[in-house]
């Protein structure tokens, strides 16, 4: 029976009841709809791939320097493994919900997918603030929840990552505990580690990258050369401030970059190499910083610029946003930071919208690379990694170019008809186990 939307009981699966609108789950769904509905999709797969195989949710104590024992709550969604070991990051903050680890763990199948790694899609998560925590109890809490999902975690099964305010020392203590358990060193059951235990060069520059090789194939497609073009970047962590970086080292001019203390704004161009050394000698923001003018993080997302790049977190531009943006290419170095109904206003106004799972797949492609390098214990040199990262990133822009132009449908969409096929079919060739 082909696929439709209308005739199906939507009620079976979808929640909360009523839709909740905010919800990134649902903004992850409301997109993956228009392409099942494209593919024509077997409603018994749509069922399955719109819900995660795994749910693992944990209580975490931990026993703060004060001596007292606190409890968080931590999350490792799988969402799909039918293509291969479920990946996907770890993010630390205090307001993950088990809503968001459900959307992001999908978006990492369709990106996997996207790109053609042999990976299902997961995220973790836990709330806490990072902030507020020492390192030792940063470790102490990194080291329960990871034995805590000893039996989910796996070089074959689940492997996690860095995301939001999870770094490589926190992938390091993963690693070791895990090790510790297994009673072997494991170094590919984590990727984004350090360099000196088996992480892989190139991996902390990728996202950025893989942002900054798809922004220059958006600007080859509209007629723009980088030299003629600003750009404004919204978060300046690990993924916006290597992509300012990259672009500003292709000749763009980044007029405004921000992070959770605001924008920083400057008509001539920031000078990047300078943004980032103040931030790495503030503790890691930008509050204070001087050759710029303060902005609101609004402001800079409606700036008057050719490329946008989202780089901090979802539900960034919302139809209003979208309304009075002015940007002409939008890469979406944060997973979701679009939220649907924005999407047509930004169709509409034919902005050219890269989206997330294309965007910021580098990331998760140069993990690839580094548990491929783990797993034969011969590692690559960094030009090796950029080269076939580049190739990858481009490759996957065309094909997604491509599939859009075939269904005339945005890139968004586009991606996800290509991300959600590649897992249907293998799902069809595999059979449902009874
Ligand atoms: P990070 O913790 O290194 O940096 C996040 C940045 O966003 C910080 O500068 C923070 O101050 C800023 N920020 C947070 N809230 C903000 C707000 N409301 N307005 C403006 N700035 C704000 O995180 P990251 O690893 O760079 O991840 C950023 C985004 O990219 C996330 O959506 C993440 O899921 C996505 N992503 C990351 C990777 C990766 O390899 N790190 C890969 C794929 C996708």
């Amino acid at each position: 029976m082909p696929f439709k939307l209308d005739v199906y009981d939507r009620s079976v699966y979808r929640e909360p009841a009523p839709i909740d609108r905010d919800s990134p789950f649902q903004s992850m769904m409301e997109r993956f709809d228009v392409a099942a509905e494209i593919l024509e999709l077997n409603p018994g797969f749509y069922e399955y791939l719109c819900r995660p195989a795994r749910v693992h949710m944990t209580s975490i104590p931990v026993e703060m320097d004060t001596g007292r024992v606190k409890v968080f709550e931590g999350y490792r969604v799988i969402h799909n493994n039918v293509l291969g070991p479920s990946k996907g990051g770890v993010r630390y903050a205090p307001d993950v919900t088990l809503n968001e680890v459900k959307a992001l763990a999908a978006w990492m199948t369709w990106k996997c997918s996207l790109v053609n790694l042999p990976f299902g899609g997961a995220k973790g998560g836990i709330i806490c603030d990072p902030d507020e925590l020492s390192r030792d109890e940063l470790e102490r809490l990194t080291r329960r929840y990871t034995a805590d999902l000893f039996d989910v975690f796996g070089p074959d099964k689940d492997i996690p990552a860095p995301d939001m305010n999870t770094n490589e020392q926190i992938m390091a203590w993963i690693l070791d505990t895990y090790s510790m358990h297994a009673r072997r060193t494991e170094n590919a059951v984590v990727t984004g580690k350090p360099v000196g235990l088996g992480g892989s060069k190139g991996r902390r520059q990728a996202t950025g990258r893989g942002v900054m090789t798809v922004t220059l194939a958006a600007m080859d497609r509209l007629g723009l050369s980088p030299g003629e073009c600003t750009v404004a970047v919204q978060g300046f962590g690990n993924v916006g401030s290597t992509a300012a970086d990259l672009l500003s080292q292709q000749g763009c001019t980044v007029v405004a970059v921000s992070d959770v203390t605001g924008g920083y704004y400057n008509e001539n161009g920031l000078n990047i190499q300078e943004v980032k050394a103040y931030a790495e000698q503030n503790g890691g923001t930008l509050s204070g910083y001087e050759n710029a003018t303060h902005i609101t993080n609004e402001e800079l997302l409606t700036l008057d610029v050719d490329v946008l790049v989202p780089a901090a977190k979802e539900d960034q531009i919302d139809k209003t946003i979208a309304e009075n943006m002015e940007a002409r290419i939008v890469a979406e170095g944060a997973n979701g930071p679009t939220r649907p109904e924005a999407d047509q206003v930004l169709q509409e106004k034919e902005v050219l919208v890269i989206p997330d799972i294309l965007a910021n797949a580098g990331g998760v492609t140069v993990s690839y690379f580094e548990w491929v390098q783990d797993r034969q214990g011969y590692f690559w040199t960094e030009d090796r990694v950029n080269q076939r990262l580049d190739r990858m990133m481009q490759k996957a822009f065309d094909k997604v170019y491509k599939t859009a132009e075939k269904h005339d449908v945005s890139l968004r969409i586009g991606a996800y008809v290509m991300g959600v096929r590649r897992v249907a079919e293998a799902l069809r060739m595999r059979g449902i186990y009874a």
